[in-house]
């Protein structure tokens, strides 16, 4: 005999989907803010909200337990009153009822909804690509089934040269693997840094022994009884690998609220208090497409903690009524081996670039300009730089070039 779910039905003043970064900040800056409404938290994971960067760097090297990644301590939610659903996915919203559906047995009725759903690993799009021994970085459950599989490995293929490729690499190598970066641009870091910064991280991850290949495009993967043995690049030359990591960037997680009818191109589109053409729906974080005024009013998804805590911030201001923008300088950050990499601003449409310092000390930062504004600061083990760069990009300066290349001359002293 077949038994149906019996429907659950929870009448909710918030509903957050995606229990992660931006879907938790909301939560705990409506309680910060003294909301006494019913907030219910749905996520997909089976994890309470945690941190994710470090999957890619102290987590994927076994240096931070599983405990220490969480956001918050397991008896927070409870004890801040939001109903936290894990391991359950909204499937449904209908926008104009308020109601929105999850695939276990509950139909939330809400009075906001917060679309904070991330996104997730573009899967490696050739033959063989879905092989067993091929991994993405993303969710903690994936980086535990990667780090398994480590053990036994010796050669490690990283297919992409951005941020999480990179530091994977640098993990990986440090467990004495043999560790190659197959980058398809003409140097890695490309998407998002000039030229000098992919110089200097290509030099240091070969002095530390990965073999790092630009211009090299992928085009099917080999295997063995279902698992991964080589790798096949464009101009024919077969590399044997035990283990794969696709690190090829991230792809929104929309369907369901775009098939609610949402706005969405690349992303949720959201205005600068993060409402999507639905009423009474938001949406936060890596998913939500914004005109940014730090790439000109260009409209981009911005991946980074920052940004998705910011976001929260101005979906709260809303809620508890008094509306405030979200319009923080973007900022990032990148751990690889004992450099750390923070980048303030957006570098969309630089005209030109300024190193500061010498990269052979390793510490120096590169300045992006466009018409003479400071626009973007890479900063590498260069924190004052980044702290003063920030100022700069948000005051919109345009320095004295002479002065902006002196490291003697602390760019702090030109934020005006
Ligand atoms: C390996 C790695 C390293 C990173 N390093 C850095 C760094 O150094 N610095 C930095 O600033 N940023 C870093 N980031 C980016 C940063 O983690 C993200 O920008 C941030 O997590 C975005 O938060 P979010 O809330 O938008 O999405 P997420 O934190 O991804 O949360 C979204 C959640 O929603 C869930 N979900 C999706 N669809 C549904 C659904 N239908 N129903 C229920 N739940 C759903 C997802 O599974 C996920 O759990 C890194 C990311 C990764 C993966």
């Amino acid at each position: 005999m077949r038994h149906r779910k019996k429907n659950m039905h929870i009448n909710t003043d918030i509903l957050i989907v995606g229990a992660g970064q931006g879907g938790a900040q909301v939560a705990i800056s409506l309680r910060q803010g003294g909301f006494e409404g019913t907030i219910a938290m749905v996520g997909d994971e089976p994890d309470a909200p945690y941190d994710r960067p470090p999957l890619s760097k102290d987590y994927l090297a076994g240096e931070k337990e599983v405990e220490r990644l969480l956001l918050r301590k397991a008896d927070y939610w409870e004890k801040s009153n939001v109903g936290l659903y894990v391991g359950k996915r909204v499937t449904s919203i209908d926008a104009e009822a308020h109601l929105a559906t999850t695939d276990g047995e509950e139909i939330f009725h809400y009075k906001y909804l917060i679309w904070a759903a991330g996104g997730h690993a573009r899967p490696l799009p050739v033959p063989g690509g879905d092989l067993a021994g091929i991994h993405v970085i993303r969710t903690r459950e994936q980086v535990d089934l990667l780090r398994s599989e480590v053990e036994e490995a010796n050669e490690i293929i990283v297919i992409g040269g951005g941020y999480i490729g990179l530091e994977a690499a640098a993990v990986l190598i440090k467990q004495g693997k043999k560790v190659t970066v197959l980058e398809a641009e003409d140097r890695v870091l490309a998407r998002v840094a000039a030229a000098p910064i992919s110089a200097f991280y290509e030099a240091e991850h070969r002095a530390q022994g990965v073999d790092i290949r630009t211009g090299v495009g992928v085009t099917e993967v080999n295997g063995e009884k279902g698992r991964v043995t080589s790798v096949v690049l464009a101009n024919g030359d077969e590399l044997a690998a035990d283990l794969v990591i696709a690190g090829i960037g991230l792809i929104p997680n929309q369907d369901v609220i775009e098939a609610a009818g949402a706005k969405c191109s690349n992303g949720v589109d959201v205005d600068d208090l993060c409402r999507t053409s639905l009423p009474d729906i938001f949406s936060i974080g890596d998913c939500a497409r914004h005109a940014n005024k730090f790439a000109r009013g260009a409209s981009l998804r911005v991946e980074s903690v920052p940004n998705a805590v910011g976001q929260a911030k101005a979906v709260v201001s809303v809620i508890l009524g008094a509306p405030k923008p979200f319009t923080d300088v973007p900022w990032f950050w990148s751990n690889q081996y004992d450099l750390k990499l923070q980048t303030a601003g957006l570098n969309h449409g630089y005209d030109e670039t300024i190193v500061r310092g010498d990269p052979a000390t390793r510490s120096f930062s590169l300045i992006y300009l466009r018409e003479g504004q400071v626009i973007a600061v890479d900063a590498v083990n260069m924190i004052k730089d980044f702290m003063a760069g920030k100022k700069l990009v948000e005051n919109a300066i345009c320095p004295d070039r002479e002065k902006l290349a002196d490291p003697e001359v602390p760019l702090k002293s030109l934020v005006i």
